[in-house]
């Protein structure tokens, strides 16, 4: 299948072929119709898979058919519509990186915010003002922000944990459980992994409905 036969739309089709994307690679063929129709997934990909793509595609295509009004500069508060947890300041700049790239023909009607440790949270704080449509978030710099009431998760329609057996390794088990509470229960839920040991098996179990699996 080409990326037009996987049910995207020509403003992400221009930029995949402006790219060079010449073809969906085998997670993206298997992955992107079920994501673009609603349903959860599990997925087991590496870094270099396509995995990126797989979400924030789909993503950014709900976005801007289904515009949120979640950008008001009023009190109404900071809501965010995506939200993409990832276990790594490096990580979350590069899947921002991905999506800003694959959203240049929105014409800045979707906006991506990356947030994570180690550095100072003013910045982070001022460019979640008005909320944001999508986020890619580190767990625990996520929950500082919570707590500052900077952003706010209860308008999240899609979840993505990336590189989930990475992120429970490096301790963030707690962070997690603290931040799915915050979460509504109806939802998308994406989980990408590299492994299934027990705890990601749990959490996969706690976390999605029905899911489609694709095991490469
Ligand atoms: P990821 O596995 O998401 O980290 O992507 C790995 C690399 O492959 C990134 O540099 C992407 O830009 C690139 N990539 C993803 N999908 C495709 C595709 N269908 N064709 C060519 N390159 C791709």
């Amino acid at each position: 299948a080409n990326f037009a036969e996987l049910g995207l739309i020509p403003p992400l089709l221009a930029r995949l072929t402006e790219m060079e994307y010449q073809q969906p690679t085998p997670i993206q063929a298997q992955a992107i119709p079920s994501v673009l129709a609603g349903c959860d997934l599990i997925a087991g990909a590496n870094t270099g898979s396509g995995k990126t793509a797989t979400f924030a595609l789909p993503m950014l295509q709900h976005l801007f058919e289904q515009p949120q009004s979640n950008k008001t500069q009023s009190s109404k508060g900071n809501y965010v519509t995506g939200l993409i947890l990832v276990p790594t300041r490096e990580l979350a700049k590069q899947v921002a990186d991905s999506i800003k790239s694959y959203a240049v023909h929105f014409n800045g009607a979707i906006k991506t915010v990356a947030v994570f440790g180690g550095v100072s949270a003013n910045t982070q704080m001022l460019a979640l003002r008005g909320g944001t449509d999508i986020l890619v978030a580190t767990p625990g710099r996520l929950l500082d922000l919570i707590s500052s009431n900077a952003i706010k998760l209860d308008r999240v329609k899609t979840l993505v944990l990336d590189e989930a057996d990475r992120m429970l390794s490096l301790g963030f088990t707690d962070e997690l459980s603290a931040l799915l509470d915050l979460l509504p229960n109806n939802k998308q839920t994406l989980l990408f992994s590299a492994t299934f040991p027990e705890q990601v098996q749990a959490l996969t179990q706690e976390l999605l409905n029905d899911p489609v699996e694709i095991q490469l």
